[in-house]
């Protein structure tokens, strides 16, 4: 039991992995179902050739039915739980565009049960601090929203800047980003709204560079503090919350990208390898293997998140999928990728 109760204090990463259901599109095109989840092993059979299946075991697996709550209860109190106990985190969502990324982080806002895990969480987490707000403890909440495309950051709250945000580093303040804004929040509401208008700056952005917005990742960033007043003196403890929607990790036609297209693949490439590295460097440290260099700087997402990715932090990261036969190859590649943090 010792043994066990030490390697759940050590994981410093949860892998999931999410199969959204078969779309219209692919139903009318009778596209079949390619797995099968039992527990927590997904096995992928290749519709072209039955007898090959592959399976991969993750730390959760989620179906075509599986709600919000659910993955709520399992991979977002585990964040809010983490940065209550003074840990950043950082929880992303990887996969083909149209694979359910943003239906898992954000969802559809318009009913309680489409709600994702990004508005679930900031609702509890404005819950619990109420809950447990006093003479003694208090908290403060800020956040910041930004956008990464072709490598360059885009600050999403304040859409109309002309200032250069870059990452930067110092003794006192770790890795920060300067030059973002970052809103103070007092409500759940407060949130929403941020997201909201972020959203649609995100959108905007795209457009007015003839893109569309599965091309840039964007990282909505929880300053949380937590003061606790001892006598005379005050403790405080800061911890961050990442919440990352990645851009599609879709291949690009080998021979059709030219141009902006070309440039945005190669960064968008650049990115998710680096983080897939990154993460499985962490992933060798977690299982006791020594020497292991973590490469955080070949790529602006992973010098951004660093503080965020290894050490006390937890990772936490959604694999998501489409199930049908014609994604095949597509779903396989979100598999494997998935499946080296393990
Ligand atoms: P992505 O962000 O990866 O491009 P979306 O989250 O926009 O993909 O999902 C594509 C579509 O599939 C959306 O219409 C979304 O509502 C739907 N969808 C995704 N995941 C699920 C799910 N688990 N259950 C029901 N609908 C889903």
């Amino acid at each position: 039991f010792t043994v066990g109760f030490s390697r759940i204090a050590s994981i410093v990463f949860f892998g999931s992995i999410r199969v959204r259901p078969l779309n219209s599109k692919e139903k009318k095109e009778k596209c079949t179902e390619i797995q099968k989840i039992t527990g927590k092993t997904i096995a992928v059979t290749n519709p072209e050739n039955k007898k090959e299946t592959k399976t991969f075991t993750f730390d959760y697996a989620y179906g075509t039915s599986t709600g919000q709550d659910i993955v709520f209860n399992d991979l977002g109190l585990l964040y809010l739980e983490n940065a209550w106990k003074g840990y950043n985190c950082t929880l992303f969502a990887y996969g083909q565009t149209g694979s359910g990324k943003s239906f898992s982080m954000t969802g559809d806002l318009s009913s309680e049960t489409t709600r994702g895990i990004i508005p679930r969480g900031c609702e509890e987490m404005f819950k619990r601090i109420k809950d447990t707000s006093s003479e003694l403890i208090s908290y403060e909440v800020r956040c910041s929203f930004l956008e990464m495309y072709n490598e360059k950051l885009q600050d999403l709250l304040d859409p109309k800047s002309t200032k250069t945000i870059s990452v930067r580093e110092s003794t006192k303040k770790g890795i920060y980003v300067e030059n973002a804004l970052e809103e103070p929040v007092e409500s759940y509401s407060d949130i929403n709204r941020l997201l909201e208008e972020g959203n649609k700056a995100r959108t905007v952005a795209a457009t007015a560079m003839n893109s569309e917005s599965s091309r840039s990742h964007s990282v909505l960033t929880i300053f949380f503090t937590r003061k606790e007043k001892k006598g005379t003196a005050t403790t405080q403890r800061e911890s961050r919350i990442n919440l990352v929607d990645l851009a599609g990790s879709e291949r690009q036609s080998k021979t059709g990208a030219t141009g902006q297209r070309l440039t945005e693949a190669a960064a968008i490439n650049k990115s998710l390898s680096a983080l897939g590295n990154v993460i499985k460097a962490l992933a060798d440290i977690s299982s006791g293997k020594k020497n292991i260099f973590v490469p955080y700087r070949d790529s602006l997402l992973t010098r951004m998140l660093q503080d965020s990715l290894g050490g006390n932090s937890k990772t936490i990261m959604i694999a998501a999928m489409s199930p049908a036969s014609s994604n095949y190859d597509e779903g396989v590649s979100t598999l494997q990728y998935a499946d080296r943090a393990k």
